[in-house]
């Protein structure tokens, strides 16, 4: 047996984006997630590293699988040798690259964004897990980042923003490799700036543009910068793959029950089976108005403290309700106390 319950859609206060009404960001603390996909993203993420490390250090013909040489205008591609004068090819290149996206959106929505886009691979499948095993679960670094600054927070992000520096380096340095021989690139890295200043302001940029992107940036590179990202919106009909703010989500139950005949069990058990769903459909409708009703208790016990209340239980108080409003509890009903004594 099976009901439909219709999730309410959030109204515009309710939806979570990370870019506020009056245009102000929210940061996003992305949760560590489980999964069979999630495990699936991991392997082609390593994947995908071990391919953009490997192409252009392995030879072919003489030259690395890839090498984009712009100051001698060759450009090496799986063994084959293109100049200047080859540059129209790269309008069929481009093209077939983008309808192959076009194509591939209209039928797995955000694959590509998920699982193949550089922006996610390094950020979900390099900066994030540092910065978990630097900080902690989601929950923590929430916890920390309202904190007051203390030596313990310090010591964890300068530890966690030099380990972003340090992947930052590499990942604009294999990036440059395919510009310029890894060997070559390796020998600058280890000489004076002076001798070669031009390809010096190239890493450092690269480096730095790269960190701040990683470490600061991330998904507003999705909401404000990338095309593709805009585009999306007019990929999609009803029947790509795709969840959005209109999609039925669904929950099963399992019910099992004897074999009646007696219709007055018959009935007991369809009432009782009704007052369940119900009793769902109440909580899952009034979910968004309990949670609304949390975070207003939250906010004014947080601004109006009550004065015969210690402060440290006060504080822990709206740190729990916070806790709770942000995904960890299911809340089923709402009732009010008035506490006299
Ligand atoms: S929106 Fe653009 S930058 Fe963001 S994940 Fe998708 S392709 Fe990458």
């Amino acid at each position: 047996m099976s009901d439909r319950v219709r999730l309410p859609l959030l109204a515009p206060e309710e939806f979570q984006s990370s870019l506020a009404s009056d245009g102000h960001r929210r940061f996003v603390y992305a949760a560590e997630v489980h999964g069979r996909f999630h495990g699936l993203r991991r392997i082609v993420f390593a994947l995908l590293v071990a391919i953009w490390i490997a192409v252009p250090l392995i030879p072919l013909n003489g030259h690395p699988l890839v090498l984009l040489d712009v100051q001698r205008r060759s450009f090496y591609f799986f063994g084959a040798t293109f100049n200047s004068q080859d540059a129209w090819l790269a309008f069929f290149a481009i093209t077939a690259v983008g309808w192959t996206l076009a194509l591939s959106t209209s039928l797995l929505g955000r694959a590509f964004c998920g699982y193949a886009c550089p922006q996610t691979v390094f950020l979900d499948g390099v900066f994030r897990p540092i910065e978990r095993l630097v900080e902690g679960s989601r929950e923590k670094r929430m916890r920390r980042d309202k904190g007051p600054w203390t030596w313990e927070k310090i010591g964890r992000k300068l530890l966690k923003h030099v380990l972003f520096a340090g992947a930052a380096f590499v990942i604009a340095h294999i990036t440059l490799s395919f510009f310029v021989p890894l060997p070559q690139t390796l020998r600058m890295v280890v000489h004076s700036p002076a001798e070669h200043p031009e390809a010096f302001a190239w890493a450092a940029a690269v480096t730095l543009v790269t960190y701040g992107n990683f470490a600061f940036f991330r998904e507003q590179l999705c909401l404000v910068i990338c095309p593709y990202g805009r585009l999306q919106a007019s990929l999609v009909d009803d029947d790509s793959l795709v969840t959005d703010a209109d999609s039925v989500v669904e929950s099963w139950m399992h019910i099992e029950i004897d074999r009646e005949t007696d219709p007055a069990d018959l009935h007991q058990i369809e009432t009782t089976i009704q007052g369940v769903l119900g009793d769902v459909r109440e909580a899952v409708e009034d979910w968004p108005r309990m949670l609304r009703q949390a975070a207003t208790v939250a906010d004014e016990l947080a601004a109006q403290p009550p004065a015969t209340v210690p402060a440290g239980e006060v504080d822990e108080a709206v740190d729990l309700l916070r806790w709770l409003i942000d995904d960890h509890f299911t809340f089923l009903g709402y009732r009010e106390y008035v506490l006299d004594q």
